[in-house]
């Protein structure tokens, strides 16, 4: 039980945003961050590549999904992965803050509507390895899918099932994919149109990984959504 001090002081002292250390203001704060800060997240984003969701082009497939094209139909994130968005993501999983769920599955929601894709038969998160899940308390991809299923995205269906963690910090994309092959395995059958949910897509390894399983789960088609993605290697922003 907290001290009556320290309830009180809980009480009338203003409580500061997560994020930028400034007294939180009533209006426009969501979880502990400001309603600046929030702004600061998902900024109007430029066109790019329809099936990556890289940055690049004009709406137009960019030349690496043309020479090697991903498995799932179609990738979209809410930023790069960086500033503003780059700390709520840290907040949200090393922090172990999830109340930052809803508002950030509600900045997934609002890029969700921007998309032409289909609407979801099955919204899946990217599961993460139970080891994890225990420390942080949460599975933050499951946690995201739940939000945004309640927005009414769609129906949630765990699907995937994690064999393992993964330790991919570090490594290449091919050390990558090797380790990510065989991580992921069925665990619900599903049919039509599978939206793919995670906080980041950094190599796409894991999305790729994932994408194979679903198709053999019974999915037609996959599509990936993911709070922010990491910019692709060697590329100027
Ligand atoms: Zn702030
Ligand atoms: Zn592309």
């Amino acid at each position: 039980m907290a001290a009556p001090l320290e309830v009180l002081a809980r009480v009338f002292l203003p409580a500061r945003c997560a994020l930028c250390g400034q007294p939180l203001p009533v209006a426009g704060s969501h979880a502990g961050v400001c309603g600046s800060c929030w702004d600061d997240v998902a900024p109007a984003r430029p066109v790019g590549c329809p099936r990556c969701g890289e940055e690049v082009g004009d709406g137009e497939e960019c030349l690496v999904c043309r020479h090697d094209p991903p498995p799932w139909q179609a990738a979209a994130s809410v930023g790069e992965y960086g500033g503003a968005l780059r700390d709520l993501i840290l907040l949200f999983k090393h922090g172990r803050r999830d109340e930052l769920a809803a508002p950030l599955a509600h900045l997934l929601r609002r890029r969700l509507d921007q998309l032409p894709w289909p609407s979801p038969d099955a919204i899946v998160p990217v599961p993460a390895w139970w080891g994890r899940r225990l420390r942080r308390g949460f599975d933050h991809a499951d946690l995201l899918a739940r939000h945004l299923a309640a927005l009414g995205a769609g129906r949630r269906i765990r699907a995937l099932r994690r064999r393992r963690p993964g330790t991919q910090a570090g490594r290449t994309r091919r050390e990558r994919e090797a380790l990510a092959h065989g991580t992921f395995a069925v665990r619900r059958r599903l049919t039509g149109h599978a939206l793919l949910v995670d906080d980041v897509l950094t190599t796409g390894a894991t999305a790729r990984a994932c994408t194979h399983v679903l198709h053999a789960a019974g999915a037609t088609a996959v599509s990936l959504l993911t709070v922010a993605r990491a910019p692709r290697p060697g590329r100027i922003p």
